[in-house]
């Protein structure tokens, strides 16, 4: 269906956001399911994001995504946070809604913990007492963290880091959702056994990342065993270098596009009140990775 009046539009605001698969995952869901929605590609100068977050509601808009830069500046824009939002201190969603008074209101939330947590559920039992590994301290490990500190009972989990002292202040937030001291920081030259040791190996840095597609994330495969499952939340390639490295070496593997998809689907339930068709996302983004290259920049 073409916009019309009654369209009822979404948009991811981001500095620069002209590479996002979100427009494609979101408006080819739309009319699969035939609802009158349009999703937009907004880029968003940072001076400008509280008026364009504002502009939201007067705009008559279901919602957002937000993305880099913006996740943190937009938290703090917001009227009411989901738990995962106030943990975490950035939203990735937006959503418009109406107060008890009939006053319109902004709702943050960050659906990248219910993403990552996605593919992770069948393994719950699993992991129970078993140790994990999580490489890289950014703003994607912090969802990571909350998640895994949240939903999985894990014995301990180690961020191996380039950076131990920046790591600490990371330590620090999570230091609520953590009661057990669970986390904890190991540098990266010295994280062969943590890694032998842990069954849950979670890339959240970008070595591997297109176009450094042959970076990898640890360089001693030896250290990769048949216990391990390795979760690399980048999805650009879609199999990463961390992933067949581990395939290799008998271990499961759990690529990032399940994440984003997770994410994806979040975000439209709370838009929309549907389900997302996420068998139609998958396949639009099989073919999409699949082009002739086998990447996207
Ligand atoms: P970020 O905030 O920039 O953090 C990146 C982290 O990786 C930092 O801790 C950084 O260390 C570390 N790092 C970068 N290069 C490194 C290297 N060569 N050696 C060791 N550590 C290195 O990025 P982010 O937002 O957390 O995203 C991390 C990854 O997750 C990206 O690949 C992103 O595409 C992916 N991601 C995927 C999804 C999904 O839906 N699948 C969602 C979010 C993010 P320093 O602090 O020392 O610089």
């Amino acid at each position: 269906m073409l916009p019309n009046t009654n369209t009822k539009p979404v948009a991811v605001l981001g500095w620069p956001v002209c590479h996002s698969l979100s427009p494609l995952i979101h408006n080819v869901a739309f009319r699969t399911q035939g609802l009158n929605r349009t999703y937009l590609a907004s880029p968003v100068q940072p001076d400008h994001l509280a008026a364009a977050i504002r502009g939201l509601l007067a705009l008559g808009f279901s919602g957002a995504n937000v993305t880099i830069p913006h996740k943190e500046a937009a938290f703090r824009l917001m009227d009411q946070c989901s738990e995962a939002a106030q943990a975490i201190g950035a939203v990735n969603t937006i959503v418009c809604k109406v107060d008890e008074e009939g006053h319109p209101l902004l709702y943050g939330d960050n659906t990248d913990v219910v993403g990552f947590l996605t593919p992770l559920w069948p393994y719950v039992a699993a992991f129970a007492g078993k140790e994990a590994v999580v490489f890289g301290a950014g703003g994607a490990t912090r969802a990571v963290l909350y998640g895994l500190l949240m939903h999985l009972d894990l014995y301990k989990i180690r961020l191996v880091v380039r950076s131990p002292e920046k790591a600490q202040g990371l330590i620090a937030a999570m230091r609520p959702y953590d009661p057990d001291e669970k986390l904890s920081i190991v540098a990266w030259p010295v994280a062969g056994p943590v890694i032998r040791a842990a069954h849950l190996l979670v890339n959240a840095t970008p070595k591997g990342m297109y176009p450094h597609i042959e970076e990898p994330v640890w360089g001693e495969v030896a250290d990769f065993g048949v216990h391990h499952t390795a979760y690399d939340l980048i999805y650009n390639p879609v199999q990463t270098r961390f992933l067949r490295e581990v395939a290799n070496a008998g271990g499961n593997t759990i690529g990032g596009l399940e994440m984003f998809i997770g994410q994806a689907a979040a975000a439209y339930r709370q838009w929309t009140e549907v389900e997302m068709p996420v068998e139609v996302v998958r396949e639009v983004l099989d073919r999409h990775f699949s082009k002739e290259s086998g990447y996207t920049e």
